[in-house]
């Protein structure tokens, strides 16, 4: 079946969700015009949908579903834990094996607490540098994402308009966000480690943490140049602020996490994503002496921190399995077929003579439909004619058998092939035809 159809069961069901969900919708990352598809299940890297559509899936669940769908190491996990409950008022062994495994993993992580989101992780960890150095305020990056707490989305999407000489502004992202907001949060660009030094020594008495992630994928999915990150790990230092890096994504660039690619160790770090197997899950960990501020056994801590469902072992120990599946050689053949995609890709782009170019790094990628160089949110950020074509390719995608979220960011699964890979870049290059 083609997309769009008059006949679809997709479509048919958001007519019926638009009665409940506001603009049938509950997630804005998987809102898509005339209607979205509807998944129906999926195995390996592969997804169909409510009409019985097969799609090799690019997206993975943004990229948590790192073993694609219904592994069946991940099914037993879920399957024994479901037998014996899902979430209690008590603590259990699952968690301190999954804390165990980061703490062995991650070299910066001593210490580290489960919640049950990537935003959640993000949020404790902030409150925990506030917390920490006793100091209001947070830097980020302009365009940088690290989901939905008020702070982290300051100037999410801050526009060419509000681009002065100075120093990028504190930009309200959602509508209703408190200009005190904006006034704790200290933007700085990407990649430009000298002016991003300045800004901060600027604040160095307010400032609490700097929040990273060493490849933003709404700032274009560009690594970090590794000077920026070892001048963000002196300058923190230097202002008694903590590094805060966010792996929620780039957790899945290697077994040890994406720290030793730049050779940085974080005060703390936010996880997500993979490391819940395929269930709701976040993390913070870090410095002990950070972790600290959570720890309850001296009277009330700094910074108390529940959750009905955080450390849940279904997450837990689906996460286990997830994380135990991935061993060094997996993150290697991810990287050599995100080489393979980057290449293929790119390769198309010339063939078709269309401007264009892929960024990223190990199993991740993205799509931009631009030659000129891509650095930072400024430069990532697309015209409307561009992301219009982004648009368009996700949806002819859909029609090529590929499934690929409009912002172009793909994340490759462990049950991919080579010859899935070349079916993926055989898809693109169609697509990238019908657009010319
Ligand atoms: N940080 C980064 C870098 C992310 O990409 C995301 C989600 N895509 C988050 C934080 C938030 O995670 P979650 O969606 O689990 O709340």
């Amino acid at each position: 079946m083609q997309f769009p159809s008059d006949d679809s069961r997709s479509r048919r069901l958001n007519q019926r969700a638009q009665r409940v969900l506001p603009g049938g919708n509950t997630r804005t990352t998987v809102f898509m015009k005339p209607y979205p598809i509807y998944a129906a299940y999926g195995k390996g890297c592969r997804v169909w949908d409510v009409d019985g559509v097969e799609r090799i899936d690019c997206t993975n669940n943004f990229t948590a579903a790192i073993h694609g769908y219904a592994h069946p190491e991940l099914i037993r996990a879920a399957q024994s834990q479901l037998n014996l409950g899902t979430a209690f008022g008590l603590p259990t062994l699952s968690e301190i094996e999954l804390a165990e495994l980061l703490v062995e993993r991650v070299a910066s992580v001593e210490h580290c607490r489960f919640v049950n989101s990537g935003t959640e992780a993000v949020m404790s960890a902030i409150k925990a540098a506030r917390a920490y150095t006793g100091k209001p305020k947070i830097a980020k990056c302009e365009g940088a994402y690290h989901g939905t707490y008020d702070y982290a989305e300051v100037s999410l999407d801050s526009q060419p308009g509000a681009w002065g000489a100075e120093a990028p502004a504190s930009i309200a992202y959602a509508a209703g966000t408190p200009q005190a907001v904006m006034d704790d949060v200290i933007v700085i660009p990407f990649n430009q480690t000298e002016r991003a030094v300045e800004i901060l020594r600027a604040h160095a008495s307010e400032l609490a943490g700097i929040l990273v992630d060493p490849m933003p994928h709404r700032a274009g999915l560009v690594p970090a140049d590794p000077g920026y990150m070892t001048a963000l790990r002196e300058v923190a230092s230097e202002c008694r602020a903590l590094l805060i890096v966010d792996e929620v994504i780039a957790f899945r660039l290697g077994f040890g996490g994406a720290q030793p690619f730049w050779n940085v160790a974080a005060d703390l770090t936010v996880f997500g994503k993979i490391i819940g197997g395929g269930f709701p899950v976040g993390a913070v960990g870090g410095r002990r002496d950070v972790m600290q501020v959570f720890d309850p056994s001296h009277g009330k801590p700094q910074l108390p921190q529940g959750g009905t469902f955080s450390a849940n072992p279904m997450s837990m120990r689906c996460g286990l399995a997830a994380m135990r599946l991935l061993q060094p050689d997996s993150f290697q053949q991810l990287a050599a077929l995100g080489e393979q995609m980057r290449a293929g890709i790119s390769a198309a782009f010339r063939r078709t003579r269309l401007a264009g170019q892929t960024t990223g790094m190990g199993s991740l990628l993205k799509i931009h439909f631009t030659d000129t160089s891509i650095t930072d949110y400024r430069s990532a950020l697309p015209t409307a004619e561009m992301k219009q074509k982004s648009e368009r390719l996700s949806a002819l995608l859909l029609n090529e058998g590929v499934l690929l979220g409009s912002s172009g960011l793909m994340a490759l699964s462990t049950p991919m092939t080579s010859g899935d890979a070349d079916q993926i870049i055989s898809a693109v290059e169609r697509a990238l035809q019908r657009l010319l």
